[in-house]
């Protein structure tokens, strides 16, 4: 059966891995997250220093991807998207979430004032649906609110629904 490849996007914190994994385990989809991916194959080039993090190889990366994104049905997560192939989604998510809630959660996992700082600000910006949206078709890129378990609960649901129609749509 032909599946679908989603893209779920965002800045770093908003619940791309809750809500992809969340997703993943009741499509039957794969999930793949990108950043992992990328440090288990250490597909890297260089560290930015001001950042203090490593800089991914993005030829490296989409070489990795390309097999399974051909196959279909992956739900791929990564805080940027414009150095993948166009051709690999079917749908882009962005998800956002309010600065205050944003916040809260980025403290928790223990970033520094300027990582935090940098983060929110992506966020104000819209920087990754703005990257979106220079990337693929206006008409597949979507942005959800990602703030409380309830938006969780009802972006999976529209999700799900969203891939039984594609299907419908692709079979026979
Ligand atoms: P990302 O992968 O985008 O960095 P995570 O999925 O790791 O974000 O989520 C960051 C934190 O926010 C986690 O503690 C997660 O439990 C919480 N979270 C994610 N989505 C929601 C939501 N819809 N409502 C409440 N908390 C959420
Ligand atoms: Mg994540």
């Amino acid at each position: 059966m032909l599946l679908p490849n989603i893209l779920l996007t965002g800045t770093p914190g908003v619940g791309k891995t809750t809500l992809g994994k969340e997703l993943a385990s009741r499509s039957g989809l794969k999930y793949i997250n990108v950043g992992d991916l990328a440090r288990e194959g250490q597909l890297y080039d260089g560290y930015d220093e001001e950042y203090d993090c490593p800089i991914l190889d993005e030829d490296r990366v989409v070489d990795e991807l390309e097999n399974h994104m051909r196959e279909g049905g992956v739900v791929a997560d990564y805080h940027g998207c414009d150095f993948f192939p166009e051709r690999w989604f079917h749908i882009v998510f962005v998800l956002t979430t309010d600065n205050s809630v944003l916040y809260k959660r980025l403290e928790t996992r223990g970033y520094n004032e300027k990582k935090l700082k940098d983060n929110i600000q992506c966020e104000i910006f819209q920087v990754l649906y703005e990257e979106a949206l220079a990337s693929y078709k206006e008409e597949i890129v979507h942005q959800l609110p990602s703030n409380t378990p309830e938006d969780l609960e009802d972006n999976v649901n529209q999700i799900l629904k969203w891939i039984e129609q594609w299907v419908k749509d692709h079979s026979s």
